[in-house]
């Protein structure tokens, strides 16, 4: 059992940390907007009024942010015009950072190098399985940092996930996920447009998906996620996009893709057009819906 500092409850944090209840683990809760901690107290957590008390005493920190500059700000730079600094030079030597967000790789190489200087081990374990994986405990966790550090939060991360890979150094587990999430939006983007053909030309949605999940073409999209209203139960399309991975993310992890591209010199123009076709949803003001919404951009009443 470990005492666990656990920072943003949004829409992976929430399930994330009720399974580490779960699982028997001490955890205080903190968010920015207090209302996101309110349901864990059912579940047995302590809330913090502050990210320096959620730490305070703890043998693990997590956090689960929307992107680089809350992460950067939480553990380096401290909330702009408060006196706390970073948590970084508040934690003790002893205590393991797990931070779950997608962020860029330079952030986290960034806050586990500053980590490092105080003698604190900093892992970057973003994760991937979405809002059903965190719920249901199987989430993949994809971890870069020391092989130590690796070693000593995979038990942890074991109660909330069932793959957990270590990618390599501090970074790594960034690049690896900023990598699937990139094909993902691809194979999104590729799926709605499939579906809508096939029901433009008189197919029934879910009988095209069944067609296609045990065909060539089947994919998580399509067999997991289906962006088409009706097709599965408990997905955000049956609950008009709500929920999920929202758009606004997926941007977000797009743009720190065609930036790791731009840097590497690789090629990935399926990236930029499905960049593209994200933006024009955002367009359409669809930020804060899933990102399997991009099935509006294809169907007819939508169009
Ligand atoms: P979310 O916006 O629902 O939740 C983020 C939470 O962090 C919010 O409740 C927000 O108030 C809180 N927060 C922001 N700054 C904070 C701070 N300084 N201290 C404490 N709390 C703070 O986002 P989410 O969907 O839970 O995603 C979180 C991360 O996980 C993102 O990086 C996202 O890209 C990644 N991710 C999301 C999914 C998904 O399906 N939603 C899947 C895989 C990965």
């Amino acid at each position: 059992m470990a005492r666990i500092g656990f920072l943003g409850l949004g829409n992976m944090g929430q399930p994330m940390a009720i399974n580490l209840l779960k699982a028997g683990h001490a955890l205080t809760a903190f968010d920015i907007v207090t209302e996101q901690s309110a349901p864990l107290v059912d579940h047995g957590a302590s809330i913090a009024d502050t990210a320096s008390s959620a730490v305070q005493d703890v043998d693990v920190v997590i956090s689960m942010l929307p992107a680089s500059e809350h992460v950067a700000e939480l553990y380096l730079d401290g909330p702009g015009g408060n006196e706390d600094p970073g948590l970084v030079s508040q934690l003790s030597a002893d205590t393991l950072i797990i931070d779950c967000s997608t962020i860029a790789a330079e952030t986290s190489k960034a806050v586990a190098s500053a980590a490092a200087d105080r003698g604190i081990t900093m892992l970057d374990a973003p994760v991937s399985g979405g809002v059903g994986g965190a719920v249901a405990g199987t989430l993949t966790f994809i971890v870069g940092g020391t092989e130590g550090g690796f070693n000593a939060a995979k038990p942890i991360l074991e109660d909330m996930g069932r793959h957990i890979f270590h990618a390599g150094d501090a970074g790594a587990g960034q690049v690896g996920k900023i990598c699937n999430n990139m094909l993902l939006a691809i194979t999104m983007t590729g799926t709605a447009e499939a579906l809508q053909m096939g029901v433009d030309n008189g197919l029934d949605p879910k009988v095209l998906s069944d067609i296609i999940s045990a065909s060539s073409g089947g994919n998580w999209a399509v067999s997991s996620y289906n962006p088409y209203p009706g097709v599965m139960d408990n997905v955000p399309a049956s609950d008009d996009y709500r929920g999920g991975f929202l758009v606004r993310l997926m941007i977000k992890d797009l743009a720190l893709a065609l930036d790791m591209a731009r840097r590497s010199g690789s090629e990935t123009p399926l990236g930029d057009l499905a960049n593209s076709r994200y933006e024009q949803l955002r367009e359409q003001g669809l930020d804060d819906m899933d990102f399997s919404s991009i099935q509006k951009l294809y169907r007819a009443t939508d169009r």
